[in-house]
């Protein structure tokens, strides 16, 4: 990009009377006409995911243009307020961390200087944004694009069709440029065509509960799959014509998770009908895919009806019972024995349906897990026949996140007090931040830091004042819970612990107790009943706390509404502890974790996912762990775990958990509060009770909350706690993943 030239043309540029949407188009549109597209060289790899949860562009591509300081002074020379941009909504084309860690590999792929390419589905409205009536969530639809998109550029001329049985829609790209030592690109691509097709790139995840929407999950994932699919052959033919015999030698392809799956099968069937056979077709695949794993959940195991793909997608229905046949055939040859033939099959005859994770498993060159403990899980447990049979399969990346966005954007406060520590090179080289350990008993250094969080607390606290309507003041510790609510991440318990030390207040058990703020932020899925009662639970527990005069200024809570990456950059920021606190051996990795620990927080929390090389790297005795580790919870699943057992040990809980049912709380008759306690100690048909054993580590969790309280108390011992954890952050960068997929998945560079 030429940035003298965009800037002299921005000092052109007439702002009078213009509003924050129209600017924001024009000064976007205006970066646009200089940024270009970097050559695709020989080997490229693609990346497939239905979540791209970019955030708000505009600020990280003014950053990674290298003009985001002078755009700010020209600006402000015109009496522009850069901030103002930020009423301009983030691009929430996802739900979480599958969706923000994509976002960020784009980022960092282009940082390093790998040909990466993402591909995606550019919904209408991107995840629904979020308020609460009485407490209980609210779901509006998110119309993103109705401030423009100008970072985007339509591509008419490279369309394609996508047929189904029953219907043919057209898919159009979008791209959007990203921006670092190379320009990549994220293509989104748009269904049109007819009355129907919009529906395909209408919203992220339509509810599949009814036939219909299982069918509308199915069109968008194979319209995703064929969109890139074609995308990429057609890249490959401008080069090579119709000799494909070189196509896996220049094409990776990651599969992020099973959504995009059907790009096997795709891939086969255009193969074929180019005229190549189905056996040679295959190899390719086998050559071409890799695939990550992201849950063991088995909820999110994706399985397809064959009844259904029958319906819209005969071909792809075929295609796949011929790797069904192909892996029982290579899988017989490689000496499994029956019960690990029907562990790995493809088609599940129980439920006549295909599982979608072991068609990936099968064709995928690399299957990856996403920290070293998850990688080792899937191994043990969810991939076991594989594993035996062909352990070169498997390979771990660990997670992270793009320290210009989660650092350097987030935090400029903080970024200052490293440039002056230890020099510029940490945003490209983030391995620079280890240097920052020999300063970490430095007190000046230290006291800066203190300055800095304090400084960034304030701005949070004010922020959500005029956002929340909250009035929270800056002296205290900041906990902070944000992320996906789901049960196994359990900010019940939480809510439990919160609950438990407003009582413990109130009996007047402490003799000192540090003034102490407990934020929580989180999304329901709107039909997940339980993830809604517990947002219901904790607002009624903020609500009973915060109106009580005798202990509010010792304990306060608050529930962000519609927390996204724009509010998530600022929670990092100014956090104390990062409550990171779900059953050992569910949260895969995590990536909230790292970015509050780039930030300086302290992670309270289990051993699960990335929080063991979290606290592997910045030291136990700086973070606050507790609670059961995946070998204790495996046996406990195994039998013996008994939660009201544990309850009735622990009167002081049974109360706290009792406020569910007996009349402190009112969820006004929606049921919500007595289902979550039956599902903790009665358990369902589905489950036994408390199936993520909050009761089990419970007390644990309490003890530790009181830790961090009494080690507070020294703010310098604290500040140094926290200072090691950035400084010892530099292996979470996702530049560093994407270095490790590159050399061990893609064999780039
Ligand atoms: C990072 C991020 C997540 C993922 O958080 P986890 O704690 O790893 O689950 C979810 N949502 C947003 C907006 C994020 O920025």
């Amino acid at each position: 990009m030429d940035r003298v030239i965009f800037l002299q043309e921005l000092r052109k540029l007439d702002l009078q009377g213009k509003d924050a949407k129209r600017l924001y188009n024009e000064i976007s549109s205006l970066a646009m006409k200089y940024i270009q597209a970097s050559e695709k060289p020989k080997r490229c790899a693609h990346y497939l995911s239905i979540e791209f949860l970019i955030g708000r562009v505009f600020y990280n591509n003014l950053l990674e243009l290298g003009v985001l300081k002078e755009v700010s002074e020209i600006l402000k020379e015109k009496g522009v307020n850069i901030a103002l941009f930020e009423e301009i909504e983030d691009a929430a084309l996802g739900n979480g961390g599958l969706g923000r860690l994509a976002a960020c590999y784009m980022d960092s792929g282009a940082a390093v200087g790998i040909p990466l390419y993402g591909y995606g589905i550019r919904y209408k409205y991107g995840l629904f944004r979020q308020t609460f009536e009485d407490g209980f969530q609210k779901e509006l639809p998110d119309d993103w694009q109705r401030f423009g998109d100008p970072w985007s550029i339509r591509k008419e001329e490279e369309k394609q069709i996508i047929r189904f049985a029953d219907m043919e829609v057209e898919a159009v790209p979008y791209d959007m440029p990203v921006i670092g030592k190379r320009v990549n690109v994220l293509r989104l691509y748009q269904a049109e065509g007819n009355k129907d097709a919009g529906k395909i790139s209408g919203v992220l995840y339509p509810p599949d509960d009814t036939e219909e929407g299982k069918l509308l999950r199915i069109r968008q994932e194979y319209f995703l799959s064929a969109s890139a699919i074609g995308d990429v052959i057609r890249e490959y033919e401008k080069r090579r014509g119709n000799d494909y015999r070189y196509f896996a030698e220049e094409n990776s392809i990651q599969l992020n998770d099973t959504h995009p799956v059907f790009a096997i099968p795709e891939l086969i069937r255009v193969l074929k009908e180019k005229g190549l056979t189905y056996h040679s077709a295959l190899k390719i695949a086998k050559q071409v895919f890799n695939y990550t794993n992201h849950t063991i959940l088995p909820e999110a195991l994706e399985h397809w009806d064959v009844r259904l793909l029958k319906k819209i997608l005969p071909e792809i229905s075929e295609i796949l019972l011929s790797i069904n046949t192909s892996a029982r055939y290579y899988h017989r040859k490689d000496g499994y024995t029956p019960q690990e033939s029907v562990a790995t099959s493809i088609y599940i005859h129980s439920r006549r349906a295909f599982s979608m994770a072991n068609t990936a498993v099968f064709i995928a060159n690399k299957i990856n897990g996403v920290a070293a403990i998850h990688s080792e899980i899937i191994k043990r447990e969810l991939f076991v026949a594989e594993y035996a049979h062909h352990p070169e399969k498997f390979e771990n990346v660990t997670n992270g996140v793009a320290q210009r966005r989660w650092l350097e954007l987030a935090n400029p406060e903080l970024s200052a007090l490293l440039d002056k520590q230890i020099g510029h090179d940490w945003r490209e080289h983030f391995q620079e931040l280890d240097k920052l350990n020999a300063y970490t008993a430095n007190e000046d250094t230290i006291s800066e830091f203190i300055q800095v969080k304090g400084k960034k607390k304030e701005q949070l606290l004010c922020y959500i004042e005029k956002a929340e309507g909250i009035r929270i003041d800056g002296n205290r510790i900041l906990y902070a819970q944000v992320k996906r609510l789901h049960e196994y991440k359990r900010q019940l318990m939480t809510a439990f612990a919160l609950l438990r030390l407003y009582y413990d207040l109130k009996e007047g058990k402490f003799r000192d107790f540090t003034p102490s703020v407990f934020l929580f932020g989180a999304k329901s899925a709107p039909s997940y009943f339980r993830a809604k009662g517990i947002i219901k639970y904790i607002n009624e527990i903020i609500k009973l706390i915060n109106a009580d005069s005798e202990t509010n200024d010792k304990l306060m809570g608050v529930f962000v509404t519609e927390y996204n990456v724009s509010y998530a950059e600022k929670i990092v920021a100014a956090a104390d502890v990062s409550l990171q606190v779900s059953t050992a051996g569910l949260e895969a990795s995590g990536t909230g974790n790292m970015k509050f620990m780039m930030n300086g927080a302290v992670t309270l929390g289990t051993m699960d996912g990335a929080n063991i090389e979290i606290v592997e790297k910045a030291g136990e005795e700086n973070n606050y762990i507790f609670g059961a580790r995946v070998e204790e919870i495996e046996e406990l699943r195994k039998g013996g775990y008994d939660p009201p057992c544990h309850l009735n040990k622990h009167p002081e809980w049974n109360k706290v958990v009792r406020t569910l049912i007996d009349g402190t709380f009112s969820d006004e008759g929606a049921g919500y509060f007595r289902e979550l306690y039956d599902s903790l100690t009665i358990g369902a048909s589905w489950h036994k009770p408390d199936h993520y054993f909050i009761f089990r580590d419970l007390e644990e969790y309490y003890r530790a909350i009181l830790r961090v309280n009494a080690d507070y108390q020294n703010k310098t011992y604290f500040a140094a706690k926290q200072l090691k954890n950035t400084a010892n952050s530099y292996s979470f960068s996702s530049d560093r993943s994407i270095k490790e997929y590159a050399q061990k998945i893609w064999r780039i560079n």
